[in-house]
Parts: structure tokens; sequence; C-alpha cells
């Protein structure tokens, strides 16, 4: 009784400073009474009183600098936020986690014989959103003088957060043309390890594999997946380690036949350590076709995300890839994964490759024809050969998709499937990229399972 008591003194008493005469009538004590527990209250919560009134000099502060900005009831809600911000934050700085006593203590050590002793000896109230400034609860956290110091108005919440991770990273980031990197710019190549480990693959690739090592392609591989088609689960690099990483979710795969194959992109593991964002959006990799400046998609990601509205999923996904410009077209009538990397590619800033479509139905091809105009580029008609064939799963297969090709750097890693076109299609292709080596593959056993060499390659330029 007599601590529940207390409580009622120390908040209407000490925290919110009610008068005497008040807090005496509302308690119903007498006001010796109210001495007698007041001089006990002072005597056991000496500790928190102290803090307390630190508090108070510092919501007072607050309030005669900038009264508009403090959106605090008053005294009593800021208090118990502070205190609840502090417990949640366990007594660390929000931003690099440090111990409020470590930086105390330094501060202690440092500045003993000088007269700055005024800051860092506490956290300080540190406004997330600098643009809008308000003190609230649910703009405000707690962070350490350098921190707050170093945030200053300048950084976001999330740019801060960015230059603590790498400060260098960052710097380069923040300056650097917003131009993603290409195919012709990577050096490096990551595979499943499944592509060596499961055994209907290992033909392919023990041939792939020397054609590697001849031309000097770098190559590890990634370890923890369910499936080889790496592209779609993997992040999307935009610059030398920075990467943005779609929320992999196929809908194809949400069967419970399928389901085991769903690649955890979280429980992947490669050697290096990435510098990767998380975007909101479920999108595959394999559907995101870009150049420095461009991506084009496939319709398929407004349904994929159908609980935002398209302008918005557009918007973001400009954000996130930090491109100039994107562009969907229509996902091909046949292809239950709706990439559209069985369908176009970049040669660069200007061309476009598009695989033949002219089998397609007059309506579809209106469509995509409209699709491709609106992006102003200009077009490329690509060899693909139409092939009627279906594997285990009664889908279809990807042979004849030539435009699935692989480059790293300058080496084009060509597919061919024993078809007809295999012939027509690879010189097409050494004569649109002159600069390249482009090598003839063999891919029947991975396209038979409905990928070819796009898919099966994560490159980037390290
Ligand atoms: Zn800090």
């Amino acid at each position: 009784m007599e601590t529940e008591l207390k409580d009622k003194i120390f908040e209407k008493y000490f925290i919110n400073c009610e008068l005497a005469k008040n807090v005496c009538s509302d308690l119903d004590i007498k006001s010796k009474e109210l001495t007698q527990l007041s001089n006990q209250i002072n005597k056991e919560r000496s500790d928190e009183i102290r803090e307390m009134q630190r508090i108070k000099n510092l919501y007072n502060n607050k309030k005669n600098i900038n009264k508009d900005k403090v959106k605090f009831l008053n005294f009593n809600e800021f208090y118990k936020w502070y205190i609840s911000q502090y417990a949640k934050q366990q007594g660390k700085c929000y931003y690099c986690k440090t111990k409020e006593k470590v930086i105390a203590t330094l501060f202690t050590k440092k500045f003993l014989s000088t007269k700055r002793t005024k800051r860092g000896h506490h956290l300080e109230v540190e406004r997330l959103d600098s643009k809008n400034n308000e003190y609230s609860k649910t703009n405000c956290v707690l962070a350490c003088y350098f921190c707050n110091n170093d945030k200053s108005d300048i950084f976001s919440e999330d740019e801060y957060f960015e230059y603590l991770k790498d400060r260098k990273i960052f710097f380069e980031n923040q300056y650097k043309e917003n131009k993603m990197i290409i195919d012709q710019e990577t050096n490096f190549v990551y595979f499943s390890s499944l592509i060596k480990k499961d055994k209907k693959y290992l033909p392919f690739w023990e041939r792939l594999e020397p054609i590697l090592i001849d031309n000097n392609i770098d190559f590890r591989f990634i370890e923890n997946t369910r499936d080889i088609w790496c592209r779609d689960y993997m992040p999307i690099q935009k610059g030398i380690n920075d990467f943005i990483q779609f929320v992999y979710f196929p809908d194809y795969y949400i069967f419970p036949e399928y389901i085991a194959k769903l690649t955890i992109p979280s429980e992947t593991k490669i050697i290096e350590k990435i510098h990767k964002k998380n975007s909101k959006l479920i999108i595959d990799g394999g559907n995101v076709i870009k150049s420095k400046t461009i991506a084009i998609l496939t319709e398929k990601i407004i349904n994929e995300n159908s609980n935002l509205e398209p302008k918005t999923v557009l918007s973001i996904l400009k954000k996130d890839l930090g491109v100039n410009k994107v562009y969907l077209i229509p996902k091909a009538p046949y292809d239950y994964t709706g990439h559209a990397d069985g369908m176009i590619r970049f040669i660069n800033e200007n061309d476009l490759l598009v695989a033949d479509y002219s089998n397609e139905s007059n309506s579809w091809r209106k469509k995509m024809d409209k699709a491709l105009e609106k992006t102003g580029l200009n077009i490329i008609p690509f060899p693909s050969e139409v092939v009627e064939e279906k594997n285990e799963d009664s889908d279809y297969t990807a042979k004849g998709i030539y435009i699935n090709f692989a480059q790293i750097g300058n080496i084009i890693l060509f597919p061919q499937f024993k078809l007809d076109s295999d012939g027509i299609a690879l010189e097409k292709t050494k004569k649109l990229y002159p600069k390249c080596k482009v090598i003839p593959v063999n891919s029947n056993e991975i396209a038979n399972d409905g990928g070819v060499l796009n898919c099966i390659t994560w490159n980037i330029k390290k």
C-alpha cells in the first residue's frame, strides 16, 4: 500500500510538480504525511530523482529553444518516453550500439582536465527525421554524443546506418553516378554448388568448367541453395559491393510438391561479405533486365506485389535499383516463371535485343510491340526457336531460348541445343558483339529443366 502511495507521490509531486495541497487532496492524505513520505522518497530514490532532474533540464532546454517542435504533451510524457526508450535500447546508442557508460568513461578520461564536460556523459535525444525535426515519441531515439553530432541534420536514419557500416563505401556511393554494373563490366561468376553436385547436370558442368578455366573466368559456388537458378534468388548488383536483395517468393514454387525447392536467400552462403540492402518487393532476379540506367521487367511484378498500387511498385523499384527508367513488357504466354530474361537483353544503353516473337498470337504481339515502342530503344530482333517439347514435370523446356546466354566481361557463354538454329544464333551473336569471345556451350541438361545460362549464373564485378 505504502509503495503504491509513494509511487503516486513520486509521479504527482516529483515528476509533475503538482501543488502540495492538490496532491494531498487527490491522494486523500494530510500535508504532514506528504512531507514525511517525500522525505523518505528523497532518500530511497535519490539516484532516480537526480536522473529525473537531469532529464527535466533537458526537456526544459528543448522547450525553450524550440517550443513548436516539441510535440510531447508535457514533461511527464517526455520522461516516461525517455525511461522506456532507454530500457528498449538497453542503455546503448541507437546507432553505434555503444553503452552510455563506455562513452561517459571516455569523456571522463579525455576531458578531465578541460572545461569540455557539459556533453558526452549521457545519451542524447536524436531526431530520426531531420526534416520535420520534431521531438515526438515516434521521431526520437537516444544516441551517443558522437553519433548525434555526426549524423547532424545531413543524414537520414537509413543513410546514417549505411555510413556506419562502411564510411568509404557510403561516400563513394553518394557521389557516384546512378549507373548500374552491367554484364560487360563483370569479372566474377557464381554458380549454385548443385550444378556440380546434382548428377543430372554433371555432364553439363564437365563441359562448362574447362571453358571457364581456359578463358580465365573466375568462378565460385553458392552453398545452401535448393535449385541451380541462382540468378533468381541472388541480389541484383548496382555498384561495386552495392547490392539490392528482392524478396524471393516465386508463385510457381508455392505448391506442396515444389516448396522444398525454394531457396532461402538469407541461408545461402558465399565466400565474400557483400553489402546489400533489402527491398520489400517480390521479384525474381531473372526478371530484371538492366542497362546502366534502365531496367525492364515483365508485368508479373505487378501481380506479385498486388498489395501495392502499380505506381508504387514502379517507384520503389526505380529507387531500389537506382535507375532512371523502368519499363514493363507483357510476360510470355507460356512461360510460367514470367521472367524477362528469355525475351530481351540490352546490348548497350540504346540497343535492345528482342527474341523473335513472331509465333505468338496477334493480340500478344500487339501488346509487346506497344510496350517496346514505349521504351524508345532501338530494337534488334534476335533468333529464337520454338521447341514443342515438355519435360517430366510437363513444363516446356528452355531449348531454343538463345537470348538467355551468359556474359561475363568480354566472354559470352552461348547456349546450343542441337537445334537447326544453333549456328545462325551463334553467328548473329558474334556479329552483334564484335569485341567479345562467343563460346558455344551445349546446354540441354539445364534447358530441359527450364532455364539456360543466364539463369544459372550470378556474375558480378568485384
Ligand atoms: Zn553512437
